[in-house]
């Protein structure tokens, strides 16, 4: 039975076999993982992830392949969550979760913020994305690919870009090429954000006009005396500070808000 690619749930199913095997192993699924994928499409990767493991969660929008995923296979060994996955609260498989998936690229930004909230419940997660978007994930300080992509997952986050992957592997072949990143959870122990609304408001303003100095940038944040005492020179600009340096001004100013509370 043919399936017509969805356009709009971004639907490029994978068909080279040797990359498909090479996924597999870099994810390295063994028994008794509890590993949950996410758009599973005609099971591509599934396939093989289900002839490693027990048991495996699914999670998918389209309701077309949710039906031919009920046929393929058996309810024991494949959960369906026939649902967005933006929206599901993956807490609810509990702890030490493996998540993987050749995801939807036109959502993968909200998905990987959405997956951020839950990296308490994460061992590691590999995914298909946009070689572009992993390079920005991956991207470091002084570069045009680091942004607040970056330090946002950074901050959760340690991430390897895996291996790249040809836009001929999939079928229709999308327009970019892709690359498979690994992400595992930081522990808690390392550079921690007080406030992490606050660290992503910082982080969003400096970046939000890459060319002009963090003076103008973090101007609603920070003043001379501010820039001084982080020991920060406010002629830089949003690239030249590292992960940690959000953190730093993210504690200062949550330090300074309770100060005033009390
Ligand atoms: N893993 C398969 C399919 C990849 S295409 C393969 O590699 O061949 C992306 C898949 O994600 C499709 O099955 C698509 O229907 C599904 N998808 C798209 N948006 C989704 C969403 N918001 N939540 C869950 N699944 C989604």
């Amino acid at each position: 039975m043919r399936h017509n690619p969805r356009k709009r749930f971004g639907q490029n199913f994978l068909i080279d076999q040797q990359i498909i095997a090479q996924i597999i192993a870099a994810i390295y699924p063994k028994k008794n993982d509890r590993i949950i994928e996410i758009g599973p499409g005609l099971g591509a990767l599934t396939r093989p992830l289900l002839q490693a493991v027990n048991h495996l969660d699914v999670v998918e929008i389209d309701r077309d392949i949710v039906a031919r995923l009920n046929k393929e296979f058996s309810q024991e060994k494949l959960t369906i969550h026939a649902t967005d996955a933006l929206k599901f609260d993956f807490s609810a498989f509990g702890n030490n979760l493996r998540i993987v998936g050749n995801l939807p690229y036109n959502i993968s930004t909200p998905l990987l913020f959405h997956l951020s909230q839950f990296s308490e419940h994460i061992v590691d997660m590999h995914f298909m994305l946009q070689k572009e978007v992993v390079d920005r994930m991956v991207g470091m300080p002084t570069t045009s690919d680091y942004g607040r992509l970056s330090v946002m997952l950074q901050y959760r986050f340690d991430m390897e870009h895996v291996f790249s992957v040809p836009a001929e592997s999939f079928s229709p072949a999308p327009k970019v090429e892709s690359a498979i990143v690994q992400m595992i959870p930081r522990p808690k122990s390392s550079m921690h954000a007080q406030d992490e609304v606050l660290l992503s408001q910082v982080v969003s303003a400096a970046f939000s006009q890459r060319r002009k100095t963090l003076r103008n940038t973090l101007r609603d944040f920070l003043n001379t005396d501010d820039f001084c005492a982080l020991g920060i020179d406010s002629g830089l600009r949003a690239e030249n500070l590292s992960m940690e340096h959000f953190v730093a001004i993210a504690n200062f100013l949550e330090k300074r808000l309770e100060n005033r509370v009390k």
